[in-house]
Order: structure tokens, then sequence, then C-alpha cells
């Protein structure tokens, strides 16, 4: 069985598509996907050996590997122009998601969809959409086994609109997820904010220095955006 959050990563992959999941360590989206008949093909990608060989195996024991194609390599290297139409990247950071997509670029030109999991900094994702000319089309954000996972699909187009009021925000927080502000939601940026206010009340504890001024200045404005959207 799929956790919670990888089956909502697989509820955005388009019906009958082909895909590919990049950092996909034993293949279990991919397999999980070509058994429903819910896609006509896969790739699973993988850049490190122990990852990849599990891969291999999963897909083996499974029987799919007609269907599925496991590839070693760094990113987007694994893919050929044309080859797919949606791209998944899961369980990683924001920031090294961001860097796949940014050194992959060439590769994304015919890609419709992208699905993306960041467990951490879904910001650096939402800057790079928006200086790319992508567009959020849908946000999750969800609880299981007391961590909370933030899903963000995208598709090519303008993203301006999304943004027109209250930008940062909006990057910081996603703008469909502070529309809805469910439990995971509220219960995440409270314990950002919690966690802000502890650094905050270090800083303050020590010496005064240019950089030490800039740095609380920097966590009372992300403070002050969490209590605003505490209140919208
Ligand atoms: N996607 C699966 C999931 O969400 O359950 C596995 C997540 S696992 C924590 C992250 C995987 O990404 C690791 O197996 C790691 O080797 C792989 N990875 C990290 N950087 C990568 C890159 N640049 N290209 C391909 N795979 C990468």
């Amino acid at each position: 069985k799929l956790s919670k959050r990888l089956e909502t990563v697989a509820k955005y992959i388009p019906r009958d598509s082909t895909f590919a999941d990049i950092g996909s360590d034993h293949a279990y989206l991919p397999c999980y996907m070509v058994k429903r008949n819910a896609v006509r093909f896969a790739i699973a990608g993988e850049v490190v050996d122990g990852p990849y060989q599990s891969a291999i195996k999963q897909v083996k024991q499974e029987g799919l590997t007609s269907k599925i194609s496991v590839r070693k390599g760094n990113g987007l290297e694994v893919v050929e122009t044309n080859e797919v139409d949606c791209i998944t990247i899961a369980g990683m950071g924001g920031a090294l998601i961001a860097s796949i997509l940014e050194n992959g670029r060439d590769k994304l030109k015919n890609v419709q969809r992208l699905v993306l999991q960041p467990n951490i900094s879904a910001v650096s994702i939402r800057e790079w959409l928006l200086r790319n000319n992508w567009t959020l089309v849908a946000e999750e954000i969800l609880e299981e086994d007391g961590k909370i996972y933030e899903i963000l699909v995208a598709e090519k187009g303008d993203s301006s609109a999304l943004y027109e009021t209250r930008e940062e925000s909006a990057i910081l927080f996603g703008p469909f997820l502070m529309k809805e502000r469910n439990d995971a939601f509220v219960k995440k940026w409270n314990l950002e904010k919690k966690n802000w206010q502890r650094i905050l009340a270090q800083l303050e504890a020590a010496p005064e220095s240019e950089e030490n001024i800039q740095k609380r200045k920097e966590l009372q404005q992300k403070i002050t955006l969490v209590d605003e959207v505490n209140k919208s």
C-alpha cells in the first residue's frame, strides 16, 4: 500500500500519460500507477546506486519491466526530450527539486505537468515556477505519521494572477493552501513560527551586529506573515 503522501502525488498524474519519477528510490510510485493501468509507461530515475538497485528489483518482482524503465542518472538527464508528459519529484528538499528542474530545463519543453512534493522549503519551488513560466494548478498539504507534507501541481502558463495580491505571503504559504487553511496548514505554520521565535530569542541575547540585526528583521517579518495569515 502506498503512503497517503505518495497517493496524493499519484492523484495528480494525468491518466494515460507517460511520466518520469525522479529520485524514485524503490519505484513504488511508478509500480503503483502501472499496476492500476493508470499510465501507459513510466521511467524511474535514480542517481544513487543503492536506491537504483532497489528500483530494478522492485520492478522485476512485480513483473513490470515492459512498462517501467529504471534508469540511473542525475535529475532529468535520464529522460529524453518528448519522452514524457508528466514529471514527479517527491521526498526531497524544495531547493534540490528546484535545482533538478533548473538543470533539466531543456527536457521540460513538452512536459505538460509537474507534480512536486518537497519535504521542506516549498517556497524555493514556487519561486522557480514563477520565474520559469509555470503556474500552480493545485496544492495540497497533509499530515502523515506526525510529518507535514506539501504537494505542488504545476502546468505551463503565467502565474502572475495567482500572486496578484499579497505576493510575499502567497509564495511562502502557497496561494491555494493559504486560502484553504486546513488543520495541517495551521499546524505547520504555527510550528514554524515557534521555531522562528526561539531563534529570535537567541539572537536577542547575542551581541549586537549588522548581521544579527538583519536576521532578526527577517524573522520578525516572517512571524508577522504567519500572524497575518492566521487572522485572514
Ligand atoms: N520519491 C520517493 C518517495 O517520495 O518516497 C523517494 C524519496 S527519497 C527520500 C529521495 C531519493 O532521491 C533518494 O533515493 C535519492 O537517491 C534521490 N535523489 C536525490 N537527488 C537526486 C537527483 N539529483 N537525481 C535523481 N535522484 C536523486
